[in-house]
Parts: C-alpha cells; sequence; structure tokens
C-alpha cells in the first residue's frame, strides 16, 4: 500500500497569531476595496475584507460579476440609502454581482459599510473569473479566467490579495479593449470601468513598492551590520 501522505498545497505552516480589528476605526483609512482584515492570505485562510461605499457627487461605481470556487459570505454591518440593510447577513452565489450598493451613487447621505469574506481552498488551484455583462441586453461580454493561486504573485514577505491584483489586472484590459466592451449582441459599447474609484492599482503599486523597500532594508543589514534583518514575528 502507498503511504505516501497526499500533496496538499499549504505551504510551511507558520504560527497565526488571534489578532481583532475595529472595522469602522480601520475604515478611517480604508482605500481600496475588499482590503483584508487580517494578514493571513494562505491556503485554508478566511480573509473577511472591508468593503466601503459612500455616495458622493459624480461616483460612478461601474459594475462587473465576480466567480469564485467557493461561497463568499457578506456582513452588511451599516448602510443608508442602498440595496442593502445594516446588520444583515448573507451568503453569495458563487458568481455574483459587484458594484457599491447605493441607489443613487451621488447622494452624498448614502453609504455602505461591509466585511467581506472570501476563504481560500486548501488545493493547490482556486480558479476565480471577472465578468463584464451588457447593462442593455444582460448577456455576458467579457469574462476573464485566473487562477488564485497558480497566478498569485510572491513578490516578498508582505503578501498580496490575489484577488484585489487580478481585479485590477482584469479591469485595466478591459478598458483598453474596445472590442471587449462592444456588446456582440446588441452593439452597446460600455464605458471604461472606473478602476481608479475602486482603489486596486494603489493596493497593488503599495504592494510591489513595500516588498521592494523591505528587500532594501533586508540588503543595508547585511551589509551594515553583517547580518539579515530577523524574521518578523507575526504581532
Ligand atoms: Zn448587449
Amino acid at each position: 500500500m502507498d503511504k505516501t501522505p497526499a500533496p496538499t498545497a499549504s505551504k510551511t505552516p507558520r504560527r497565526k497569531h488571534p489578532l481583532k480589528v475595529n472595522v469602522f476605526e480601520r475604515l478611517q483609512h480604508h482605500v481600496w476595496q475588499l482590503a483584508p482584515l487580517f494578514p493571513y492570505l494562505d491556503d485554508e485562510a478566511l480573509v473577511p475584507a472591508t468593503a466601503f461605499f459612500m455616495g458622493h457627487v459624480g461616483f460612478h461605481p461601474g459594475r462587473f460579476s465576480h466567480f469564485n470556487t467557493v461561497e463568499e459570505v457578506a456582513l452588511v454591518l451599516a448602510a443608508a440609502g442602498g440595496y442593502v440593510r445594516g446588520a444583515s447577513l448573507r451568503v453569495a452565489n458563487r458568481t455574483h454581482a459587484v458594484t457599491a450598493p447605493l441607489a443613487d451613487p451621488a447622494d452624498p447621505e448614502a453609504f455602505a459599510v461591509l466585511v467581506i469574506t472570501q476563504r481560500n481552498n486548501a488545493e493547490p488551484s482556486q480558479p476565480e473569473a471577472i465578468l463584464f455583462i451588457c447593462p442593455q441586453c444582460n448577456k455576458l461580454m467579457a469574462r476573464y479566467d485566473y487562477d488564485a493561486k497558480r497566478d498569485s504573485r510572491d513578490l516578498g514577505p508582505v503578501s498580496e490579495f490575489s484577488t484585489v491584483y487580478h481585479s485590477f489586472r482584469t479591469a485595466e484590459t478591459f478598458n483598453a479593449d474596445l472590442e471587449a466592451r462592444t456588446c456582440k449582441h446588441c452593439g452597446h459599447v460600455e464605458p471604461p470601468f472606473p478602476v481608479e474609484e475602486w482603489g486596486w492599482g494603489r493596493y497593488t503599486r503599495h504592494t510591489e513598492l513595500v516588498n521592494r523597500a523591505r528587500q532594501q532594508l533586508e540588503t543595508m543589514s547585511t551589509e551594515v551590520l553583517d547580518e539579515p534583518v530577523p524574521s518578523e514575528p507575526r504581532r
């Protein structure tokens, strides 16, 4: 009998210290949608992440659909002027629409505070997809598949939430492709997705830069002190 253990996707297990976050305090410096509350993004991790929408003049949130291999849970902590109610919880379909849940995105009184919890599976692969649906005829305009595990970037010690990175790259690809933004069914031309409103580019750039900065500090430490920066304890 083959007693070789089945391969798993898990990297070296590391201790995860319990952490707690006050969502409302965190939202004071919220700058991108789907911001993980905790730095644990490995296999089998539950990844609660904040989404924070505020109505303002000229706000056009855009809309897309997200497919995930596993269900996601949406907790609405507070909301006004929108399609969701405060203190409510629901499980989203594996393919679910994503937009600002505000009846009038230009209404400065409208807001929504959500915690979206994604789950990383235990497998080496986790397919996801971003889909753009035609607002005129409700048919598929473009679909972009990616693997949140296989296509993730390992930039250094500060890990990246793959869904956010791929949402940014997908929106950029869609925006640059007029053919993709032209509905093959009804001819509607969809304007570019307002990617700046979602803050994903800032998150992507920050993740790249903080890892380069960390590398610089490690190099300097080795050169000056002749010893590497000790590994970072998890709080
Ligand atoms: Zn159409």
